[in-house]
């Protein structure tokens, strides 16, 4: 009998033990997720969930990936370029409305 309790005792404390040993996994877990959290930046334009290896940048309180900013960084290469093509097309625009409106005449 007494050989009985002394097994259940030592099945006890096994069984705490891998208690404890899960609770501090859990806790080591949630620190490493926190850890992770502060790593992890998303990206306010493409939504990208970027960690160490995407590269971002803070723009005041948001932040922008590497892919982005290349992106934005070939907008304002051509920022120009795009103009022009846009008062092209503004040119054309009004060419053909006032043709239109002198063909009404
Ligand atoms: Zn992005």
């Amino acid at each position: 009998m007494v050989e009985e309790k002394e097994k259940g005792a030592i099945e006890e404390t096994a069984k705490r033990e891998k208690w404890i040993e899960a609770i501090i996994e859990g806790k080591k877990l949630e620190s490493y997720a926190e850890y992770k959290t502060k790593e992890m930046h998303i990206c306010f334009l493409c939504e990208t969930i970027c960690y160490k290896r995407i590269p971002v940048k803070k723009i005041g309180n948001k932040y922008i990936c590497i892919n982005c900013l290349k992106v934005l960084k070939e907008l304002i290469e051509n920022l120009e370029i795009w103009e022009s093509e846009v008062s092209i097309d503004r040119d054309i625009e009004r060419q053909i409305q006032e043709e239109v409106k002198e063909s009404r005449k």
